[in-house]
This record gives structure tokens, C-alpha cells and sequence, in this order.
């Protein structure tokens, strides 16, 4: 049987390895004549490769688990690193997992798909239906066989999943106060908001004072300012989850759009020149969506003076790597 941690409130199960290793990419800060950039490595969480899924699903599945649950659905795109970690996840702790999926089955299996299946993950092609409309259907169904379906929103972000993410900003605290370090700004990708949101209301909890900047990575989250929103309401529920005091506002949540492209998973030069350089100067992976597109952002920034070289700032490498070998093509 696998061992549920409850901690102070919540149920957890221990999928990862922490703390994640935090580092100086000084090749990268020489080469850009920029300020001191550090990472924090999310992608060596190591469960199945890694991600910042691995900190969410500690609390969902541990959720999953207390609650008696026997089955895990979760849904997203043909390459999603959310569904890889949950399929692995699942296999942790001894569930069934079924992953909806966008589109068609492709004709060959690479990336995150290849490890879904390695898993044992149940995958489900939902065609045109990308924001898992036919998840509500399938858990019907799984029911009525006698199961019992835990659903996992997209992104594992919803205030379960966003736990993870403030006990990762109570890792860095301890982390920066350890190797006697300070930041002005925390740079992510930010897509389905929970890794935005956790680490707002950790900074809060634990007093980190950087400025928390996510690139925005999904052109469609952009609409009327609608994803902010989602990211405060999230950040809000958090902290009311916590007894966290203080409400948030939207000019606590930065986000910098900008850098989307030609759309989710689209990769052009932007990608292109940041996967090129962490590879070639620091022997890090980016990832084509999410990592690679935050890091350009950054990179953008540095260069048009946006982010001064006085400053300190950390980029927090979310994941997501395995997708690499699905884009081998593009890049
Ligand atoms: C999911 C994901 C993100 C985005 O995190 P959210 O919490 O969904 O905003 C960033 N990078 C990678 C590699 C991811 O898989």
C-alpha cells in the first residue's frame, strides 16, 4: 500500500524528490551582458522525467487516495506533460488512469504519448473537444462499471493542485536563505495558472519579495483579461484555503503576453534560439511549448533593457522536456 502523508490539513503522497536543485546559469548571464539569472530545476523533480505537475499531483492524488478513490482522469493535448505525470502518478499509487487527449491518434507514438502508454494510461481521442468537454461523459460511464473517477482539472491547477506550489515557494525560501541568496523576480511559463497562483500565495506565506512574472504561453488565455482573473480567483481560494489574510488583487498578478507566437505549441525563432542556447551554454533542456517560450520571453526582456542587469532573477524551469523528441523536426 502506498504511505499518505497527511500533513498539517491536507493529504499528500510522496511522488518527487525535493528540494529540486536551484542553480547559477552564469554562461547564459555572460553571453547576454545581463543580470544574474538562477534556475530553479522543476524539470528533475523525477517522476517520469520530471515537471511542475509533480508538485500538484502530490496533493491530488494524496486527495484521491484519502477519499477512496480508484481511477484518475485527467485530460489535455496529444503532448501534454500533465497527462504523462499523472499517468505515472497513477501507476505510483496503484490506480487506473484514463487521459483524454485532442485530436486524432497520431500515426506514430513519441514523446509524452509513448510514456502515457508505457504507463498504462487508458487514452481516450476527444477530436475537436480541446478543453475535455467529453471528460464528464467518460466518468459517466467508468461509474456505472462500478468505478470510482477522480477527476483532475487541466493542469492539475485547481486549489488542491495549487498546494504543491506553495510548499515550493517554502522550498526556495529555504533554499535562498541557505546559500544566502535573493531574487527581484521569479520568471515562469504560466498556462493553466496554478503554478502562478501557488507561488503567489506562498511569496505571501513565506515572504518571498520578488516580483512573480509569468509568460503567458496559450494565446487563447489572453481574452479579455480573462486568465488573470482565473490566476487571482485561484490565488484567492488559496489563500481563504490557508488563512492566508491578505486578498489579492490583479496588480498582484503580472503576466507578460507577447510572447505567444503563432499559438499553443507553435514553435518559431523565439523557442528556437532559447532551446539553442540553454543546450549549448549550460547543457539544459528547454521544452518546446512551455520552457523554451518562457525563457525567449526572458531573453526578449533582457535584451530590450526591460530587466536591468543589477537585477537578480530567477527562472523556474517547469518541465516538460520529454516533448523535445516530438519536435525533433522543428527545431
Ligand atoms: C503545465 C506546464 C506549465 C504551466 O504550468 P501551469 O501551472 O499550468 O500554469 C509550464 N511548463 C510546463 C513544462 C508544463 O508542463
Amino acid at each position: 500500500m502506498v504511505k499518505i502523508m497527511t500533513g498539517p490539513n491536507f493529504p499528500k503522497l510522496d511522488l518527487g524528490f525535493f528540494p529540486t536543485p536551484l542553480i547559477e546559469l552564469k554562461n547564459l548571464s555572460k553571453y547576454l551582458s545581463g543580470p544574474r539569472i538562477f534556475m530553479k530545476r522543476d524539470d528533475m523533480t523525477g517522476l517520469a522525467f520530471g515537471g511542475n505537475k509533480t508538485r500538484k499531483l502530490e496533493y491530488l492524488v494524496g486527495e484521491a487516495l484519502f477519499g477512496g478513490y480508484d481511477t484518475l482522469i485527467t485530460g489535455g493535448a496529444e503532448q501534454s506533460n500533465h497527462c504523462r505525470q499523472t499517468a505515472a502518478a497513477a501507476a505510483v499509487a496503484g490506480l487506473e488512469c484514463h487521459l483524454v487527449l485532442s485530436g486524432e491518434p497520431p500515426d506514430n507514438l513519441t514523446g509524452n504519448l509513448f510514456l502515457d502508454m508505457l504507463c498504462k494510461a487508458q487514452i481516450h481521442w476527444a477530436g475537436d473537444f480541446r478543453k475535455g468537454e467529453s471528460i464528464p461523459g467518460i466518468v459517466k460511464k467508468l461509474c456505472f462499471e462500478g468505478k470510482k473517477p477522480y477527476t483532475i482539472p487541466y493542469g492539475g491547477s485547481n486549489v488542491t493542485g495549487v498546494l504543491g506550489f506553495v510548499e515550493a515557494a517554502k522550498e526556495l525560501s529555504t533554499q535562498m536563505s541557505q546559500k544566502e541568496l535573493s531574487f527581484d523576480r521569479i520568471i515562469f511559463a504560466s498556462s493553466s495558472g496554478g503554478t502562478h497562483a501557488g507561488l503567489v500565495a506562498g511569496a505571501e506565506l513565506y515572504g518571498l519579495n520578488a516580483e512573480i512574472t509569468g509568460v503567458s504561453i496559450d494565446k487563447e488565455n489572453l481574452e479579455e483579461g480573462s486568465f488573470v482573473k482565473l490566476i487571482l480567483d485561484l490565488a484567492n481560494e488559496t489563500a481563504l484555503r490557508l488563512n492566508i489574510s491578505k486578498v489579492f488583487s490583479g496588480n498582484d498578478i503580472i503576466l507578460k503576453n507577447g510572447y505567444t507566437g503563432d499559438g499553443y505549441g507553435v514553435v518559431g525563432e523565439l523557442e528556437k534560439e532559447a532551446i539553442s542556447l540553454l543546450a549549448s551554454l549550460e547543457g539544459i533542456f528547454l521544452d518546446p511549448v512551455y520552457t523554451g517560450r518562457a525563457m525567449g520571453g526572458l531573453i526578449d526582456m533582457i535584451r530590450k533593457n526591460k530587466i536591468s542587469e543589477k537585477e537578480s532573477v530567477l527562472f523556474w524551469h517547469t518541465g516538460g522536456t520529454p516533448a523535445l523528441f516530438s519536435y525533433a523536426e522543428e527545431l
